[in-house]
């Protein structure tokens, strides 16, 4: 079997890493792992439950997450890859992603996840924290303004949100998971950094796959 790695894409929120990551995992025949989808699991066990930060912390083993091979979240067994995506959770994620207890439990689960190689994870700490190792490293980057009105596309047919609130949102999720103290946003040293304001879809897909290519050889 030809050798497999570990892929790690950081980068702000909204840049175009999940979707590189799945298609990505999709043409090396890898496991996909949205990161992020586990912080917003975790946030939406909090915010259904009525718990603060505070409060999660003593909750944690009532949390169970997991995926299925084709991505979908499972929070205690039942499906929530719809429910995370609203903006009742993205406004409140980054306030949980901050708690060290919630990181620790989250990372432990990701590592798992890699221990096989052959994974591809985007996120936020994954080349610095969760898979400082990993074979190859992107640091995803784009100009605010296209993210917004990227987000903003893919969320205005169903649910009832402004461009403006979604570049604010943007905004102060990149500046806390920049600011807070564990594990905070940060560009590793050995990361390629891409700049995905002017990219297609298919160009930055047929990018990262000369990169692999690179990685492997
Ligand atoms: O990737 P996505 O934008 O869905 O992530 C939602 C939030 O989860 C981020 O804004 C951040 O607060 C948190 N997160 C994190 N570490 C990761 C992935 C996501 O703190 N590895």
């Amino acid at each position: 079997m030809s050798k497999r790695i570990i892929i790690a894409i950081d980068g702000h929120a909204s840049t175009g890493k999940s979707t590189l990551a799945r298609t990505l995992a999709q043409k090396l025949n890898y496991v996909y792992i949205d990161s992020g989808a586990m912080y917003r699991a975790v946030t939406l066990y909090a915010v259904k439950n009525n718990f603060d930060a505070e409060q999660i912390i003593d909750h944690l083993d009532e949390i169970s997450i997991s995926f299925d091979v084709s991505g979908q979240i499972f929070l205690n067994k039942e499906n929530v890859s719809d429910e995370i995506r609203g903006m009742h959770i993205s406004e409140r994620v980054s306030e949980f992603a901050a708690i060290a207890p919630i990181r620790q439990k989250m990372i432990q689960i990701q590592q798992g996840y890699g221990k096989d190689k052959g994974v591809v994870m985007d996120g936020r700490d994954i080349g610095t924290a969760v898979f400082p190792q990993a074979e190859l490293k992107l640091f995803m980057s784009a100009s605010p303004e296209i993210r917004a009105q990227r987000r903003f596309e893919e969320l205005k047919s169903s649910q009832n949100v402004s461009y403006e609130e979604v570049l604010q949102n943007i905004l102060e999720r990149d500046d806390k998971d920049s600011s807070r103290k564990t594990n905070p946003l940060r560009q590793a040293k050995d990361a390629i950094v891409i700049d995905n304001s002017n990219r297609s879809k298919e160009n930055l897909l047929q990018y990262a796959l000369e990169l692999v290519e690179k990685t492997l050889n």
